[in-house]
């Protein structure tokens, strides 16, 4: 039975885990500890790693699971910018779960956006304390409005596809264009200017750190309302911030966080927190901060343990890692599309 030793263990993923680690023929050893420096050494005497997007899979870590014998590393994540894959390169093979339900990610932008829009958070707090007043809780339809959609792979299409039952005009922006689908693609310039609403479905790269910044926002129409269920780093926070006080942007509805990796997932609820820029962008009345539960469904979790423990055992199976990051360029979205698994 080989031994897995796994970070950021939550009881969401143990419940699936503990379903499925037998068939398998898998022992794991649950660690709260998010995987970083001075932690990789916890995983002595496992066979292999499992951690989740906030874990550091940076050099040093990668270093120190190798030195203890480590082959494997199996994300519970389709992203994987927390992985130095350079480093890992020739070491360690680093898998990942490149889908397990993109309705789950989309159908929660859309609740973001649902929410922000027709004030549901506000209207939750007002009638909890008897409030029936109605005043500041106007929203528009969004039948007719023009919606932008960054990214248009497995999580983007889904929710252009949710985007159409609403009457919403979808324009879409992505350097790999999906062919046979009907999508209107423009420049991000473009979108950025013509679209009432925003929303981001892709993946953390040097190319899309801060896509969305003071210029890009300084091309956005009045009032836009922004959907971030992808990556916090798409997003320049501070000029997002700016861009909320000065009204020019009217809603934000933010799963991810540039910052997030030392706060989300914990409880902070008895702490000041020092983050000064989440502090003022979660007290906005027009802002919803998730924290990144889009991929939060039955579904998702079970297609994640599943999907992980198949990936591992291909790897102690000898089989092909079909889900093995490229480590080779590090244009890992780019050669996903023009070499498959590996450069
Ligand atoms: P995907 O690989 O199927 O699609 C990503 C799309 O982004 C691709 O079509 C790609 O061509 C496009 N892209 C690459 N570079 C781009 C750029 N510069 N500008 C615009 N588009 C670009 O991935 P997916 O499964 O749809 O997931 C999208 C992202 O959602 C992931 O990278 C991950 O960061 C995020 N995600 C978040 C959660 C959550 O819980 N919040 C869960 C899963 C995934």
């Amino acid at each position: 039975m080989k031994k897995l030793a796994f970070f950021d263990a939550k009881p969401y993923d143990k419940i699936w885990f503990d379903q499925l680690k037998e068939s398998y023929n898998f022992k794991i050893k649950y660690f709260e500890n998010k995987l970083n420096e001075d932690t990789a050494a916890m995983a002595a005497g496992s066979d292999g790693v499992v951690a989740f997007v906030n874990d550091t899979v940076d050099a040093p870590v990668i270093e120190t699971l190798y030195k203890q014998g480590i082959r494997i590393l199996a994300l519970r994540s389709a992203g994987y910018n927390n992985v130095d894959f350079k480093a890992a390169y020739n070491k360690i093979h680093v898998v990942r779960v490149p889908a397990y339900s993109p309705y789950a990610v989309a159908e929660h932008a859309m609740a973001l956006l649902l929410t922000l829009n027709r004030k549901i958070h506000r209207a939750y707090n007002r009638t909890r304390d008897y409030n029936f007043s109605l005043n500041g809780l106007t929203g528009f339809d969004l039948h007719g409005k023009t919606i932008g959609v960054v990214g248009t792979g497995k999580i983007g299409q889904v929710f252009i596809d949710i985007c159409r039952g609403f009457g919403l005009q979808v324009l879409a922006y992505d350097p790999f264009p999906v062919e046979g689908k009907q999508i209107e693609y423009v420049s991000l310039s473009e979108l950025c200017s013509k679209a009432d609403i925003i929303s981001l479905h892709c993946p953390l790269t040097k190319d899309t750190h801060h896509m969305i910044n003071s210029q890009t926002l300084s091309q956005m129409r009045d009032g836009v309302v922004i959907v971030n269920t992808s990556r916090g780093a798409l997003i320049d926070s501070e000029a997002l911030l700016e861009a909320i006080k000065s009204k020019k942007v009217g809603a934000a509805g933010l799963d991810v966080y540039e910052e997030e990796s030392e706060l989300f997932f914990e409880d902070f609820s008895n702490t000041i927190i020092q983050d000064d820029i989440l502090a003022r962008l979660v007290s906005m009345p027009n802002v919803i901060v998730t924290s990144h539960q889009a991929f939060l469904t039955n579904e998702a979790l079970h297609n994640i343990a599943e999907t992980t423990l198949k990936n591992l055992k291909s790897y102690f199976d000898g089989e092909e890692l079909k889900n093995e990051i490229c480590y080779q360029c590090d244009k890992a979205p780019t050669c996903e599309k023009k070499h498959a698994n590996r450069c």
